[in-house]
């Protein structure tokens, strides 16, 4: 820390600003209302405060208690925001502003705050309060989502997890391995009583946001015991190949909602991303997830591979409305920095635009060789229409969801889906800070 700043320090921890009310950024129709990583760190280090998507001018209420340090947690596409935020911390006097989260990866940010953190943070926060966070003994905090199926009306709450850091794989577009280097889960005990104040608060789904759930054996057959020793039924998002492995386990202890990183159906494209998948593991994958029921099968895919020019990404896409997903979540590949993928497009010149709001995986920021900005974001929009429609989606959520639930779970399903869900999601205030 810089020098005068007093041992005990006052920290402000928090996240961008909205500049409407309703401006938050939505993830499957869940918008993002709490910050996971702050949440992680004020459950481990209760010393700090954190502000979780405040409007302008509680931010700058805020600043005006007056604070030693202001952290700011955020994204790539979030920077602009943050500098604005950071100007305003220093016009008030704050003496010392750190940064954090995958945003925090970008190479400008050392030149705006005086301190980075990559990665999990409990620790090195609590050292500035004289104390040690062994990895562990994190403690997990409580954490939730609003999901709608239509848009603006709350259909249930999701009870989010995030169990394990880092990932083994090196897929050239990811930040992943490079942000989350330290591997390590989260002790089950901590987790556990999150579960039970979940439950006890009527929270039926869980969304374990862990990018690739399953990657340690032991640790993840204790979770998923868990999570059907307490009834509940969960979305996750992995790899082909881990959900196949898992597939019957996992299927009868509550997984309802498998999202796979399908990225693409061409194998020459999925080498060059460095995926190391087989187009059939995706394939498998759906061919055995349609056996059973009440699945909703998620595909995450991107438009842009540099192999393929604007007909042979329509053939992608074609090839994966054929797989048969349930819904599917599309985006254009974006070098983010530290990448393999930044590495090579930033060493031949080839990332044009530089514009921090582009950076949220629907714009085209770099030379194509085939497909220009404008063609890309056509083709963005003409494959989201193509893969996904309101009909589909209702269809299959009922078909696949309820009809299929209702054969595997019985009743249940719809107490839980369509009564309890959306009784409980209109009384949880999913923004209150809640900690143990
Ligand atoms: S995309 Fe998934 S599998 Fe690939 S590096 Fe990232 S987290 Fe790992």
């Amino acid at each position: 820390m810089k020098k005068g700043i007093s041992t005990n320090p006052k920290v402000l921890l928090c996240t961008t600003y909205r500049r409407f009310p309703r401006d938050y950024t939505t993830i499957a129709n869940a918008p993002r209302r709490v910050s996971p990583g702050l949440r992680f760190i004020k459950q481990n280090v209760p010393e700090v405060e954190i502000l979780e998507y405040p409007r302008w001018n509680q931010y700058a209420a805020k600043l005006r208690e007056g604070w030693d340090v202001v952290g700011f947690s955020f994204y790539q596409n979030e920077i602009d925001q943050i500098g604005k935020m950071a100007a305003e911390a220093r016009s008030q006097g704050v003496r010392e502003l750190w940064a954090g989260n995958y945003g925090a990866l970008d190479y400008s940010i050392p030149s705006l705050v005086d301190r980075v953190f990559i990665g999990p943070a409990e620790d090195d926060v609590a050292q500035v309060f004289g104390y040690r966070v062994r990895q562990e003994d994190i403690q997990h905090p409580v954490m939730m989502a609003q999901y709608s199926v239509i848009p603006g009306i709350r259909t249930l709450t999701l009870g989010l997890l995030y169990t394990a850091h880092g990932c083994p794989y090196s897929c050239s577009f990811c930040q992943t391995p490079v942000f989350d280097s330290n591997r390590f889960t989260i002790n089950l005990e901590s987790i556990e009583r999150v579960l039970r104040y979940y439950k006890k608060h009527g929270v039926a789904y869980l969304f374990p946001m862990d990018e690739i759930f399953g990657i340690y054996p032991k640790f993840t057959d204790e979770l998923t015991r868990m999570f059907a020793r307490y009834k509940f039924r969960w979305w996750a998002q992995s790899r082909a190949s881990l959900f196949m492995h898992n597939l019957d386990t996992w299927h009868e202890r509550g997984l309802r909602i498998p999202s796979v990183g399908v990225e693409s159906m061409i194998q020459g494209s999925l080498d060059g991303i460095n995926k190391r998948q087989k187009t059939d593991e995706i394939l498998e994958f759906c061919r055995r997830t349609r056996e059973k029921k009440g699945m909703f099968r998620i595909s995450y895919s991107m438009i842009g591979h540099e192999n393929l020019n604007a007909e042979q990404t329509l053939e992608d896409a074609s090839l994966l409305r054929k797989a048969d997903f349930d819904a599917h979540a599309v985006s254009v590949i974006t070098p983010f920095p530290k990448t393999p993928l930044w590495n090579k497009l930033s060493a031949s010149n080839a990332i044009f635009d530089r514009k921090f709001s582009h950076y949220k995986l629907r714009h085209l920021v770099w030379n194509h060789p085939h497909i220009s900005p404008a063609e890309m974001r056509y083709l963005l929009i003409y494959i989201e229409s193509r893969l996904n429609s309101t009909f589909k989606f209702i269809h299959k959520g009922i078909s696949r969801f309820l009809w299929g639930g209702l054969r595997q779970d019985g009743p249940v399903i719809i107490w839980r889906s369509l009564l309890k869900g959306p009784v409980a999601a209109a009384f949880v205030d999913d923004r209150k800070q809640v900690f143990f």
